[in-house]
């Protein structure tokens, strides 16, 4: 297979390498997308330059995710929504189609980087997935530095908090800008990555589908590889990320997963949000039922990353 002879375009049946990102499901306003797509691009585009060079999917996924997460406009990492107590906690998982190793952290106190630490549960490979202090003292142990939510939180996170606190505090509000990358390597392996600060005055500990493998996050090359964002407790309840990779590994295309996953969310437990999927030919696929998933795609065929919302 020769890459200058293969395009990768949405529906294309087949891609030497792939990426797709996405900066969350939500609202973006109309005159902000163009920046959310700015930053899709940017880490679409150095997800891509690893798969360029040859790099694994693995590699790919965690860049994309470390461009996404020092970008304050998005909801993970530096510019993380905060809890009821005003205090960042962040999820975050990555995962590798060929031997299924993953790892997780989730209820972490602020790291700039959370994918990074999640990335080193997965080389280190006692366990998967790490929860709050203890994610913090194995952080630590790693060589990862503590920051702080005052350093890490960004204005626009802070006035939703505020404004949460106005009407009445305890509902949780959903921020949107959650962070997630799925890719293909040239050597036909998958992989997934999520990053989130969940959701606007959750509850101190409280848990998405991002860090949870199968929920929000997963990769089997036998099928392929997810990433997803919306309403955590809904993907949870449907192990939606798993479902996807099942239903590609079964034949389906990834855009007709896409749907049907987003569907099934829907109808079974009232859930919004979208999803980002590549199989293990390198198809893509997308769906969000939201107004907005802001989303940047690259292949080896392509000279830059598209991107959209
Ligand atoms: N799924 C994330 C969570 O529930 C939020 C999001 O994707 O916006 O933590």
């Amino acid at each position: 297979m020769s890459s200058a002879s293969i395009t990768f375009t949405w529906g294309s049946e087949e891609a030497l390498w792939g990426i797709v990102v996405h900066g969350g499901a939500g609202d973006v306003p109309a005159d902000a997308r163009e920046r959310h797509r700015a930053g899709a691009r940017a880490a679409a585009a150095a997800g891509a330059s690893v798969l360029a060079a040859g790099g694994s999917a693995i590699d790919a996924v965690q860049r994309a995710v470390e461009v996404l997460e020092d970008d304050p406009v998005f909801n993970a990492g530096t510019g993380a929504c905060l809890n009821s107590d005003g205090e960042i906690e962040l999820d975050a998982a990555i995962m590798e189609g060929d031997g299924l190793a993953a790892g997780a952290v989730c209820a972490l106190p602020p790291f700039r980087s959370p994918i990074r630490i999640a990335r080193a549960a997965l080389d280190d490979g006692a366990h998967v997935l790490y929860a709050g202090a203890g994610a913090e003292r194995f952080a630590v142990d790693k060589g990862f530095t503590r920051s702080s939510t005052a350093e890490m939180s960004s204005g626009a996170a802070r006035a939703r908090w505020e404004a949460a606190r106005l009407v009445g505090g305890g509902a949780s509000g959903w921020a949107g800008g959650t962070v997630g990358a799925v890719a293909r390597d040239a050597r036909g392996h998958v992989a997934a990555a999520t990053s989130t600060g969940g959701m606007t005055m959750k509850k101190p500990g409280r848990v998405g589908d991002s860090p949870v493998p199968g929920a929000g996050t997963y990769a089997d090359d036998a099928g392929g590889a997810a990433s997803a964002t919306g309403t955590g407790e809904s993907f949870m309840r449907l192990c939606l990320a798993k479902t996807c990779t099942d239903w590609m590994r079964a034949g389906m295309h990834p855009q007709d997963a896409a749907r049907s996953a987003l569907a099934l969310l829907q109808r079974r437990v009232g859930g919004e949000g979208g999803i980002i999927l590549v199989d293990r030919q390198g198809r893509l696929g997308l769906a969000r039922t939201t107004s907005t998933m802001t989303y940047a795609a690259m292949s080896c065929g392509d000279d830059a990353p598209v991107s959209g919302s």
